[in-house]
Formats: structure tokens, C-alpha cells, sequence
């Protein structure tokens, strides 16, 4: 997608911290974060969000967890927990339309929703 931050994030053309990237996921670090740790997670081929998952694409999923994981036990701050977020649409305040899941760490989190 050309006017997609993440795609072009991963292509290169925009740079980032990146935390971790294999063939299908890129991990970087969010540009306004929230936490002391906040990673996003994301596949490397658009899908504009969790709406848009479908059994055509849902093997998407999979290396995301599994990067998520992975990154969790690198990073020395997130072994007291952390917290995997994905904003779908207006109302959860998705902002940018490249599904995304945001790993949230490194202090006590409040607002528990879920
Ligand atoms: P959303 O609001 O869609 O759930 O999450 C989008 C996240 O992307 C936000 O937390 C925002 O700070 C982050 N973000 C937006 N633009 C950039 C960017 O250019 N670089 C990085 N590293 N993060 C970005
Ligand atoms: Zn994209």
C-alpha cells in the first residue's frame, strides 16, 4: 500500500528502531510511547487490521505471536509482564490502518480492560 506508514516502514523508506524481523513479521519501537517498553508488531504484507483477518490470510497470525513471544523474553524489562493490544477501528482509536499489535511494558499497567 503507498500511503501506508507501516508498509513503508517496512520497506525501508520510513526509518525505525527495529527490534526484531524475520520473513514475514517486523518489530520496532513505537515513536510515542506509551510504556516504557512499546513494540509493534506487525506483518510485513498490508492487512488493514484484526477486521480484516480472513481464512484466506489468517497464516498471518501465527509468526506474530510467536515474534511477540520471542521478543518478550529478550527484552529484560518485560519479564514482570507486559500487555499485547491490537485497536480495531474508530472506537478503540485505531490510528494507522496496517494491523498492528502494540506489546505494552516495563511498569505496572493500569486500566485493565478484558
Ligand atoms: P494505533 O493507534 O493504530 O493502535 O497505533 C498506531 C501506533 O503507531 C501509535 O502508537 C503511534 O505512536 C505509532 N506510530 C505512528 N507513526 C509512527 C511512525 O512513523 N513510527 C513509529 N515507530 N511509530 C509510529
Ligand atoms: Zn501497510
Amino acid at each position: 500500500m503507498d500511503d501506508c506508514i507501516f508498509c513503508k516502514i517496512v520497506s525501508g523508506q520510513i526509518p525505525s528502531q527495529k527490534v526484531f524481523e524475520d520473513d514475514n513479521v517486523l518489530a520496532f519501537r513505537d515513536i510515542n510511547p506509551a510504556a516504557p517498553v512499546h513494540i509493534l508488531v506487525v506483518p510485513k504484507q498490508h492487512i488493514s487490521g484484526l477486521d480484516e483477518v480472513d481464512e484466506a490470510n489468517s497464516a498471518v497470525l501465527g509468526p506474530l505471536f510467536v515474534a511477540i513471544a520471542m521478543i518478550a523474553q529478550r527484552e529484560e524489562e518485560l519479564k514482570m509482564g507486559y500487555r499485547v493490544v491490537s485497536n480495531v477501528g474508530e472506537y478503540a482509536g485505531q490510528s494507522v490502518g496496517h494491523l498492528h499489535f502494540h506489546i505494552l511494558g516495563g511498569r505496572h499497567l493500569d486500566l485493565k480492560m478484558g
